[in-house]
């Protein structure tokens, strides 16, 4: 008699694609760090602010929260956080901010690995308070510094519906930053180019959600692990067309993986949701553990915020808006709970874990009852992880690892 045992699952390779990465994002610095001497302005802008208009613009466009994950990922921003502290930022508060700005104090960046000198220096530094009051009170420390103009939209927080109103007011808002953009750039804004950017910058986001999109199939070909190094290029190149190259050529690795069945976690049995900011300075070892224990983490809040439906060419400075206000940490709890659903629904979750970032409550749900709320109406358990996005003091690797451990052995059950 013979006993059939079912065949090994296929064995995962890192994704090719990733080897481009260094070219694309090394293009991106070397720019940021040559634009002065050929002439170009540099503007800093949020995350989610309206990175496209500066683009149009001719800007040079730099994203210091990227700087803020990247000394989280070197784990050299506890180094550099005292520095901050001693200039009057609380540990209390966002530790990219406090991050970023000790990396400037005391000289020492990731960036000079990318061939930089250092932080770029601003012309022009623009907000959207979309995400948190913080990245405002962040830009005024630079504007101070270099005696340069920090202009921005103040969008309101919490919201529910997504009213006309509100969308008129924020493109309104946003429209009344040309006129001091035009003057820093020294240059009119061209509504064709304005246009083009934005056609970019939408394909863009369409391809960065078709990617992410695969880890709905079972098993799913990319983790958030991996969404968290491929999601560079959609952060900081939206609307250049090497963001659109670059997602193409990955978006076709992915539907090859999918169709081969190869997984990002190696005999997948258990897919769960993580909610809040990542662990920078732990992700490779949070990434080994959930694959030794066969879960893959398929989705995120996170690697979503960077999905821009709503961004429109023919309507740009609307569009913009309606995009930037309908990210998910500036909605209401109702409105974030039926996205999650949503999520819950597409990437068929087993559990969902929450990380409570100490020095991010914008950016931490568990903290009104949302796990419970969402436990009792989906039957879906949840794990609260007490950490931080930077700042490693925070983080009890220890009882994370313990917890972890105990959530799934309760989801295998
Ligand atoms: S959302 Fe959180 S992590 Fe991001 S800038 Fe604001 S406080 Fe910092």
């Amino acid at each position: 008699m013979t006993t059939q045992t079912a065949p090994p699952p296929p064995e995962r390779k890192d994704l090719e694609t990733t080897k481009k990465m260094r070219a694309v994002m090394g293009n991106y610095f070397m720019e940021l760090e040559n634009g002065p001497k050929q002439g170009k302005k540099t503007a800093w802008c949020t995350s989610v602010g309206p990175a496209e208009l500066l683009r149009a613009l001719g800007y040079n466009v730099y994203f210091p929260e990227n700087h803020g994950a990247m000394l989280g990922a070197t784990r050299m921003a506890c180094d550099v956080i005292p520095l901050a502290n001693a200039r009057g930022y609380s540990p209390d508060i966002c530790s990219y901010l406090t991050s970023d700005i000790g990396s400037y104090l005391k000289g020492e960046t990731p960036l000079k690995k990318m061939g930089m000198s250092g932080h770029p220096k601003a012309d022009v530094l623009v907000f959207n308070t979309n995400q948190c009051r913080d990245v405002k009170d962040w830009f005024q420390f630079y504007a101070r510094e270099w005696n340069v103009p920090c202009i921005g939209i103040h969008t309101p927080r919490s919201l529910g519906d997504l009213d006309d109103s509100i969308i008129e007011d924020v493109a309104r808002q946003t429209e009344a930053l040309v006129p001091a953009l035009e003057q820093v750039a020294g240059r009119k804004l061209d509504p064709s180019r304005l246009r083009e950017i934005t056609v970019l910058s939408k394909r863009c986001t369409e391809l960065w959600k078709a990617v992410l999109e695969t880890a709905a199939n079972v098993p799913a070909p990319i983790s958030f692990f991996d969404g968290t190094i491929q999601m560079g290029p959609a952060v900081v190149l939206r609307g250049e067309p090497s963001a659109v190259e670059y997602y193409e050529v990955l978006l076709a690795e992915l539907k090859q993986r999918v169709a081969d069945g190869i997984a990002a976690v190696p005999g997948e049995r258990l897919r769960v949701y993580w909610e809040g900011m990542p662990i920078w300075g732990k992700l490779r070892d949070l990434s080994t553990q959930f694959a030794s224990l066969k879960t893959c983490v398929v989705a995120s809040t996170y690697c979503h915020s960077w999905i821009f439906d709503d961004l429109d060419p023919d309507d740009p400075f609307r569009g913009m808006a309606r995009a930037y206000c309908r990210l998910f940490i500036c909605r209401s709890e109702d409105a974030k709970e039926r996205y999650i659903e949503e999520m819950a629904a597409k990437y068929k979750l087993d559990g969902i874990i929450y990380h409570d970032a100490k020095t991010c409550p914008n950016n931490s749900n568990n903290r009104y009852q949302m796990p419970q709320r969402l436990e009792a109406k989906l039957g879906i358990p949840h794990l609260v992880i007490n950490g931080d996005l930077n700042d490693l003091r925070l983080y009890s690797e220890e009882q994370a690892r313990t917890n972890i451990e105990a959530f799934v052995e309760q989801l295998a059950q």
